[in-house]
């Protein structure tokens, strides 16, 4: 269970072999902040970690899903996975609703979470509106669903886009709340001082948020009614160039220092898309095009975004089109998390005083 420490500094964090654990909803088409937010930073951690990459579909059906909708878009997320450079034998890609460990968890978090604690996520407030009345209630319980999904495989590192860091912090709190709540019960157990480890968010670079290319206040979003707002994983060169071109910006030409982006959200996003899709700074993007027009800026950004994304575009249309290959994927991968799944959620049982045979 624990990994020999030859760093004191960090023996208190990592007395957890650290594993990696993010999750992308099957509810629409993939778009370029999935991909720079998250699905990027998926493939570089591949390198330094042991990765578990689920596709989550029982957060999907939070909302209404049409079934066929739903089973299409499992089969595109693990797709576009795989496309962008996921490894699915030296790592886990699976579907969420074939390991039942998920749900079964995430029950008891919700005997472990307060609702003051849940009343706070800023995604519900969002995603309910003025309806709240009538969203469902796994919208209301969904961040303990995904601090189940984190601890079900005690991951200590997830990377995600800033829209998900609360979620994540209260994944830590459900995991502190029962680290306390059963104390003695774990240490009993030979669990030592804690089950489970905190989870830290990991949210860097220059696209943490992707904004909407038509309201530089939104953040770029799958369930967005309108396509225009979001480059998405699946359009083709032209789509992408009238996106970029048809992008809400303000009349000034690009400022030579990130200051100037300051209470200017539509310019420093597209300069943040350029920035992350490069692989440069902001400050570094401002240099080579401070003073210029978003005439100029535009076409250059539109080249850029094509060459990174068609190579992935043309690779998940040829992945998709196999559905016996994705789906052998699937139940690959959920055979493998389903074994680990399953360690924890039967010393959870135990921890919890459930009777198990
Ligand atoms: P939905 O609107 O259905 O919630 P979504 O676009 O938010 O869809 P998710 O599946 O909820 O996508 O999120 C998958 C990952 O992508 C998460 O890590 C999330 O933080 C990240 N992400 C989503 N939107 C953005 C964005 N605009 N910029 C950066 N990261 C993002
Ligand atoms: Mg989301």
């Amino acid at each position: 269970m624990t990994t020999p420490q030859t760093e004191p500094a960090t023996a208190a964090k990592s007395a957890f072999q650290e594993k990696v654990f993010s999750g992308v909803q099957p509810t629409g088409n993939l778009h370029l902040g999935n991909y720079l937010g998250a699905i990027t930073k998926f493939v570089t951690l591949q390198d330094r970690y042991d990765c578990i990459y689920c596709v989550v579909d029982l957060h999907a059906i939070t909302v209404w899903q049409e079934p066929d909708e739903l089973t299409k878009a499992i089969r595109e997320v693990t797709a576009a996975f795989i496309a962008c450079g996921i490894d699915p034998k030296k790592h886990i890609v699976y579907n969420q609703s074939q390991v039942s460990e998920h749900a079964e968890l995430a029950w008891v978090f919700n005997c472990v979470a307060r609702l003051g604690w849940m009343n706070r996520m800023t995604q519900f407030k969002e995603k309910a509106g003025k309806d709240r009345e009538n969203v469902s209630l796994g919208l209301y319980a969904y961040p303990s669903l995904m601090a189940a999904d984190i601890l079900v495989y005690r991951a200590t590192h997830v990377p995600v886009g800033e829209d998900q860091k609360q979620h994540v912090e209260l994944a830590r709190d459900i995991a502190q709340k029962f680290n306390n709540d059963y104390a003695a019960s774990i240490a009993a157990r030979g669990f030592g001082d804690a089950f489970f480890p905190l989870p830290e968010p990991l949210i860097q670079g220059p696209a943490t948020r992707v904004m909407s290319l038509r309201d530089g206040a939104k953040k770029m979003s799958k369930s967005d009614p309108s396509d225009q707002s979001r480059i998405n994983l699946t359009d083709d060169a032209d789509a992408i160039a009238l996106k970029i071109r048809r992008a809400k910006t303000d009349p000034e030409p690009l400022p030579s220092e990130e200051k100037g982006l300051e209470a200017r959200p539509e310019a420093d996003n597209l300069v943040g898309i350029y920035a992350a899709c490069a692989d440069i700074s902001k400050a570094d993007v401002l240099k080579q095009f401070g003073g210029a027009q978003f005439s100029a800026f535009k076409p250059a950004l539109a080249d850029l975004l094509v060459a990174k994304l068609s190579p992935i575009t043309a690779e998940m249309r040829r992945l998709n089109a196999d559905h016996a290959y994705i789906d052998q994927v699937l139940a690959d991968g959920s055979q493998r998390a389903r074994v680990l799944a399953g360690e924890t959620m039967r010393a959870v049982k135990d921890i919890v005083g459930f009777v198990r045979s």
